[in-house]
């Protein structure tokens, strides 16, 4: 039985595993897909101090290679549920049954659906959620990003330098986005902002070819990036942590969670703001706070 397992090798994980494993706690940290979790996807972070730009990758490889270092097991399997007993809290994974005295919940976020006609069918297809991934197969082509946040915005800059035309989508005037990343996609002479419109159909034949709108308008289209917000990543979890009306677990200042030795951090926590800076920080109150006895 080791002492800390982790749901979850994002920056809020890896730091929770850092800071418990310099505590000399014995730790595990579980991850389903690679590690570094949606930090991964972001090409280009300014807001992580020490770095004037750095991409996601290079970042959360650095946080891999530092807590491995320090003697934590990242554990490639998908957590399926949990089993909570007085003594220990274990983990199903689809082979195997973990067992530690305390648990980091750091299983973020994942995409938020559009959940119009044609999102799941084209998938793949020319529907993407991530444009540091699929952005390269629409050189010199033309490309809706639909949202009005940060992701969204950042998507736009780096399409930007790859399709020959982007349209931002977004259902309001107003975004979300900061506004040092909005004045950067208004001085870019191949983006054209679609405002006040809701997606009502993604279509074509054998791959996207159009986008409608509910105005009735639409646009002809090689690709649709949906970058709409995320929401909580916790299929798995069985057990009964209180949550905010929106699905994310309330923590205390020590990251504690309603459950007694289950603890949270990161995007999956009901804290507004939602960078890697602030779940590198919730990692490192979790992994302190579930050091302690
Ligand atoms: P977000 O900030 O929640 O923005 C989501 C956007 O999608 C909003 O503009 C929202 O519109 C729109 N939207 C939501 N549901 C929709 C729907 N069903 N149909 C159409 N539009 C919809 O999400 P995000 O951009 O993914 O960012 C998540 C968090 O990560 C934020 O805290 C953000 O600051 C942070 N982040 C930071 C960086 C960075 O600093 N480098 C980069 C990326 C993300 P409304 O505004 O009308 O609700």
């Amino acid at each position: 039985m080791d002492d800390i397992i982790i749901v979850g090798a994002g920056p809020a994980g890896l730091t929770a595993g850092l800071f418990a494993r310099r505590a000399g706690c014995s730790v595990k940290i579980f991850e389903r897909l690679a590690p570094g979790g949606q930090a991964v996807l972001s090409h280009d972070i300014a807001n992580y101090p020490g770095f004037l730009s750095i991409d996601g990758f290079s970042l959360t490889e650095k946080m891999v290679e530092q807590v491995k270092n320090l003697g934590a097991e990242i554990v490639n399997e998908e957590i399926v549920s949990i089993k909570k007993e007085k003594e220990k809290i274990c983990v199903v994974t689809k082979d195997n049954e973990y067992c530690a005295k305390k648990l980091i919940i750091a299983s973020g976020a994942k995409e938020r659906l559009l959940n119009c006609t044609g999102e799941k069918e084209f998938t793949g297809r020319g529907v993407s959620y991530c444009a540091s991934c699929d952005g390269f197969f629409f050189k010199d082509k033309t490309v809706a990003v639909i949202g009005g946040g940060n992701t969204a915005f950042e998507d736009v800059l780096y399409l930007s330098k790859i399709a020959k035309k982007i349209y931002l989508v977004h259902r309001r005037e107003g975004f979300r986005a900061d506004n040092i990343v909005i004045e950067k996609v208004k001085k870019l002479k191949n983006v054209t902002f679609v405002l006040n419109e809701c997606t009502k159909e993604i279509k074509g034949k054998d791959k996207v070819e159009r986008i409608d709108f509910c105005s009735g308008l639409g646009l002809d289209v090689d690709a649709v990036f949906i970058a709409i917000g995320r929401i909580p990543d916790l299929d798995f979890l069985n057990i009964d942590v209180k949550k905010s009306q929106s699905g994310y677990i309330i923590v205390d200042k020590d990251m504690q969670t309603s459950v007694e030795n289950v603890y949270a951090c990161g995007d999956i926590t009901d804290h507004r703001l939602k960078q890697i800076i602030t779940a590198c920080a919730e990692g490192a109150i979790a992994g302190d706070s579930a050091s302690k006895d």
